[in-house]
């Protein structure tokens, strides 16, 4: 037997680490505060109407990355989904990310792929020569109509303030497609697991050294005197938020069924900002082979997050970067702990990046010779 491990967490990154550390023969020891594995990711049974949840919002998987594809595939059949998103702003129904159907819709045309970029190249704001917002950026791009309709009143919903207190990086490339391709992801990986999430996870955790205890609230205080701890909560909470609270978004999610199917797709979009809900979610659309006749759709809203609330998007906004400087500064000097996954390097990451950095954290830690230096605080850093 190895050494003896603690990990904070049994989402993705406290499972895939675990895991590994685990065949190499590590005794693992995994905590939640929550009452289930899985982490944002989790998946359950709606009691009523049988639909496959994502109770913490939904949840497409999609990579480039062969080796993460070939992992999850080990735990689940990864079934064929395709991204498809609608938007609906004023009285009409477009699709999503803006292509040549969109245009053509919005503005009444039959454009080829050329005469949709010239036009729309036309209604970009010139006089915009270094975009320094998201807001510049949209209308140097995009124009003010698209921007309008489908870019400003999404975002403001989504993180709380104006696009143009926002910086430009968000928006890197231009946002628009000239042609009928309404795939939301590029990658070459796109699927959804057969039985959820969930059920992958407890696959992934199915080892006689690891030991998961659920509820379990871990302070730093309860690390074990030798061994080591891999972090999956918020980098703050480690430090009982001593220095201030990283910014965060939260997520209200309003539930109702509907006998039927509600809006014929998985999400759409609301990019007005008179509707107070940035989209609905109607999760039987996320297993197409299974067949309900009930539904269950979520309304979705986002606002900051406070002390109680579940952590959902960092905001990392210029105001949060000497505050995570100072976090990241703190971890550096405090020893027996690395910290992982989308909490514990305030970073947005998608699913296949989050078991990526697992399992080179594992492989890392694995791969050090006895007597090696202590693990470093970050194989990622925030910063
Ligand atoms: C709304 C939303 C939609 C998303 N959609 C997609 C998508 O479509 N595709 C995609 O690839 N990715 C998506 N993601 C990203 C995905 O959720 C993350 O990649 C994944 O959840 C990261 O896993 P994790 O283990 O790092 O963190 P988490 O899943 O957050 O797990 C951390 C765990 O640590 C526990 N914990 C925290 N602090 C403590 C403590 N002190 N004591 C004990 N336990 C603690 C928590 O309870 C939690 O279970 C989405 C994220 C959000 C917010």
């Amino acid at each position: 037997m190895g050494k003896s491990i603690m990990i904070v967490g049994a989402g993705l990154s406290g499972a895939v680490i675990g895991r590994e550390l685990a065949l190499a023969g590590h005794r693992v020891e995994i905590v939640d505060a929550r009452a289930h594995i899985a982490g944002n990711c989790h998946t359950q049974r709606d009691a009523e109407t049988g639909v496959m949840v994502h109770v913490y919002g939904p949840h497409i998987f999609h990579t480039d990355d062969a080796e993460v594809w070939n992992y999850v595939n080990r735990f689940q059949t990864f079934m064929p989904y395709k991204n498809r998103v609608k938007t609906t702003s004023g009285e009409h129904v477009y699709s999503l990310p803006v292509n040549l159907h969109t245009i053509n819709q919005f503005f009444g045309k039959t454009f080829r792929p050329d005469e949709a970029r010239a036009f729309i190249d036309e209604k970009g704001d010139k006089s915009i020569s270094e975009p320094q917002t998201f807001e510049e950026q949209a209308l140097r791009f995009v124009g003010k109509e698209l921007y309008d309709a489908f870019f400003k009143g999404y975002t403001e919903k989504q993180w709380g303030c104006s696009p143009k207190d926002l910086p430009a990086s968000i928006l890197k490339r231009l946002p628009v497609r000239f042609n009928y391709d309404d795939d939301y992801f590029f990658h070459k990986h796109q699927g959804m697991p057969e039985t959820g999430y969930t059920n992958m996870v407890s696959r992934i955790l199915d080892h006689p050294n690891i030991t998961v205890c659920l509820s379990t609230w871990f302070h730093r205080t309860d690390a074990p005197a030798s061994g080591h701890v891999f972090y999956s909560g918020p980098l703050d909470g480690y430090f009982d938020f001593e220095l201030g609270r990283l910014a965060y978004r939260t997520l209200d999610f309003e539930r109702f069924t509907y006998q039927g199917d509600y809006q014929g797709c998985a999400v759409m979009n609301y990019g007005d900002v008179s509707v107070p809900f940035t989209r609905i979610t109607e999760h039987k659309h996320f297993s197409p082979w299974e067949q309900h006749a009930g539904s269950v759709c979520y309304r979705e809203f986002s606002r900051q997050c406070d002390p109680q609330d579940i952590p959902y998007y960092p905001i990392r906004l210029v105001a949060d970067r000497q505050l995570l400087s100072d976090y990241v500064t703190r971890a550096e000097e405090t020893s027996g702990v690395t910290f992982v996954g989308r909490l514990g390097t305030y970073r947005y990451l998608d699913m296949d990046v989050t078991i990526r950095e697992a399992l080179d954290v594992a492989r890392f830690y694995l791969a050090r010779a006895p007597g090696d230096p202590d693990m470093p605080a970050f194989l990622h850093r925030p910063i």
